[in-house]
């Protein structure tokens, strides 16, 4: 259990809280902080998150490859198609995301009148990060007549100049959806759109992307593991690169994964995605076996650089300022949500 000696008073709402501004946030949170230091206060931090959550009618929406104290805390946790879904259907007035910045996007784009709270601004992706508005317009106008599918993981623009959005959920289903006689054009990560390809038999071009996690799992290491664990099976994530899907024994999207290992007969799983789904798989299969993939190198690298930004004492910070805030024009919001909405009735 950890305290946080520099945060309100339990039962004590920040005054004007809720319906603040982002200066008015900072105002509220440091009068907070004073109170809390005058009774020298040694709150527990989950606690005073769940408190927050009440005051400000928040809920806490996390991706499976956060840490597991914040899916621990989270109202809901899913994958990219899930969370969409939830942050568009819920009726709270504050969203906490507890992702990467394109997600936070994505709840502010279907749900344009809650307050999208992100714990750290910095929190990106390299797949957003590699695949820029002007450079995906350029390419878009070398291809006159192609339809444009965008993975979810880029960012409201990309979305705003892209015909229709998918995940790794329904993407072969979008892709499927396209008159067989068009041009595909699918950005920005190029092995999942491989994967796809391989799936429709739909040739399409692809963005030179990649998620940095992803292709970082080591086939070398992976062969040695399987042969020290010949019952396990192989998941993965069609992020990954061919040679590690062509070895898989199952590919699909994170949830599809956790349900995977969760129903399938094996005992034991190597897990080729991030490991922070892995906190949800022991929850769900306490008794079976499962091993991360490992990395090339040895270092923490198959873990979400940007994922794990988010921290609870940022959660906490954020719920209290109300800030940092997710903040779009309409235009930008009108122009994303077209496409991903073409998405969502795509997914049953
Ligand atoms: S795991 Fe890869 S695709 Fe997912 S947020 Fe991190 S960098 Fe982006």
């Amino acid at each position: 259990m950890r305290s946080l000696a520099s945060l309100p008073i339990a039962g004590q709402p920040v005054p004007g809280a809720a319906s603040a501004g982002p200066g008015a946030g900072s105002e509220a949170a440091a009068a907070g902080a004073r109170q809390a230091s005058a009774v020298g206060s040694t709150l527990d931090l989950d606690e005073r998150i769940r408190e927050l959550k009440r005051e400000r009618n928040a809920v806490i929406l996390a991706h499976f490859y956060q840490e597991s104290e914040i899916q621990e805390l989270a109202d809901f946790i899913g994958d990219s198609l899930q969370l969409s879904r939830e942050a568009q259907r819920t009726n709270a007035d504050v969203i906490l995301f507890a992702g990467v910045h394109f997600m936070a996007e994505t709840a502010k784009i279907l749900n344009p009148t809650r307050t999208v709270l992100v714990p750290d601004m910095n929190a990106g992706c390299s797949l957003a990060d590699g695949c820029p508005a002007d450079k995906f317009a350029a390419w878009r106008a070398q291809h006159p007549g192609a339809v444009a599918i965008s993975y979810i993981n880029c960012t409201a623009e990309v979305k705003a100049l892209s015909d229709i959005i998918c995940t790794s959920s329904n993407a072969v289903r979008v892709v499927q959806s396209v008159p067989a006689h068009q041009k595909i054009l699918f950005a920005p990560d190029r092995n999942l759109g491989r994967y796809v390809m391989k799936q429709t038999g739909r040739h399409m071009e692809l963005w030179p992307g990649g998620c940095i996690v992803h292709e970082t799992f080591s086939q070398r290491k992976l062969i040695a593991l399987r042969h020290q664990h010949p019952a396990a099976k192989l998941v993965a994530h069609p992020e990954c690169e061919e040679p590690l899907l062509d070895m898989a024994d199952y590919i699909g999207s994170t949830n599809a994964l956790l349900n995977f290992v969760v129903n399938d007969n094996a005992q034991a799983f190597i897990v080729a995605t991030e490991p922070g789904i892995l906190h949800e798989m022991r929850k769900r299969a306490p008794h079976k076996q499962l091993i991360a993939a490992p990395p090339e190198a040895n270092c923490a690298c198959n873990e979400c650089p940007f994922m794990r930004l988010n921290t609870l004492e940022k959660v906490c910070h954020a719920l209290e300022r109300m800030e940092p805030r997710l903040e779009m024009s309409d235009a930008l919001r009108e122009a994303a949500r077209l496409p991903l909405e073409r998405m969502l009735a795509l997914s049953p």
